[in-house]
């Protein structure tokens, strides 16, 4: 991996940093490999049943694995990152938040998320992105991360009850809605409005609510959930019928059936208006501790340059060849 020593003039360094580093992708991290793996074990004692599943997990991602720990972090994340072209595993990174009441917690949700891909879950690659939106390209590259990351979370919440841990402290927090009521107003006002982002926008804001119900104890995310729909559907009626689509998809369960996964999260992305993901990648454990990426044969497969064009024309005109920044927060 490319990597560059810390440097003073780096505006996050702390005075301590002789051993910090910083990946091409700018994340920081202190620990790799088997020194990740001690530092994280170490954070997990007290939880036994967490520390073995851990210690899979960072075997599993061997050299690969790098860990960092701050309590100036504003929350923990993890990230995984792939080279494309050819297809190869660069890292996986975990950045624990430091000084909260909930440090082992954290810990393990984000361990729990590097764990699906060792279960063989697979993680979207490659989107495009239709000529008339590549504007929004950027907006829409945002939200492939955060649909993955709560998605994940339907896939990880069982364990982490299992582990032992309390159900209320599976998140961090819930991050308060914005002002929809102007948000709504303002759209259906402004001649500038486009429907085609707006749309999943809000569709968004309502997931993000309505699916951390599952996973959170309080009344919070219902009543935002609530709040985004009633000033979303103002903006788009048809917003009623896509979110009760929305919730039959995730309360059906299919989510967990590994080898349909990839279908059901574009199956989601197509109730949003998201352009689904053409490529599909799974990992396995490889020699030499480092992880092994395949990228998933499917029939839908949408190739630009190929004879399946068809595909593509359902999807408009597209440029913007994009991969999947997997880079997620708790
Ligand atoms: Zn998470």
């Amino acid at each position: 991996m490319k990597q560059r020593e810390i440097s003073k003039s780096d505006p996050y360094v702390p005075n301590d940093s002789k051993n910090l580093y910083v990946n091409m992708e700018g994340w920081r991290y202190k620990y790799k490999g088997p020194a990740a793996k001690k530092a994280i074990l170490h954070h997990l004692e007290h939880w036994p049943q967490a520390q073995a599943l851990a210690a899979e997990i960072c075997d599993f991602y061997g050299n690969c694995l790098l860990y960092y720990e701050d309590s100036n972090l504003e929350s923990s994340h993890y990230q995984i990152n792939l080279k494309h072209d050819p297809i190869e595993f660069n890292h996986a990174c975990v950045q624990l938040q430091l000084g909260t009441s909930r440090t082992a917690e954290a810990l393990c949700h984000e361990l729990l998320h590097l764990s699906t891909r060792m279960c063989g879950f697979p993680f979207g690659e490659k989107f495009f992105i239709p000529h008339d939106l590549i504007d929004y390209a950027a907006t829409y590259m945002g939200f492939y991360p955060v649909i993955g990351n709560l998605v994940e979370h339907e896939l990880i919440f069982e364990k982490f009850i299992d582990i032992g841990f309390d159900k209320r402290n599976f998140l961090g927090c819930i991050s308060p809605p914005p002002d929809y009521k102007t948000l709504a107003s303002t759209a259906v006002k402004s001649s500038f409005y486009r429907k085609e982002i707006g749309f999943p926008w809000w569709c968004l804001e309502y997931f993000r609510h309505w699916i951390s119900i599952r996973h959170w104890i309080g009344y919070e995310p219902a009543l935002y959930a609530d709040c985004a729909l009633f000033w979303g559907s103002k903006v788009h009626p048809s917003m009623k019928a896509t979110t009760r689509n929305i919730r039959d998809l995730i309360e059906s369960g299919v989510l967990t059936d590994r080898k349909q996964y990839h279908r059901h999260v574009n199956t989601l992305l197509e109730l949003m208006k998201i352009p689904k993901f053409t490529e599909w990648t799974f990992i396995k454990s490889g020699k030499d501790s480092t992880p092994l990426v395949y990228r998933l044969a499917h029939k839908e497969k949408i190739n630009p340059n190929g004879s399946n064009s068809h595909v593509l024309k359902t999807m408009g005109t597209t440029l913007k060849h994009g991969f999947q920044p997997i880079s997620l927060s708790e």
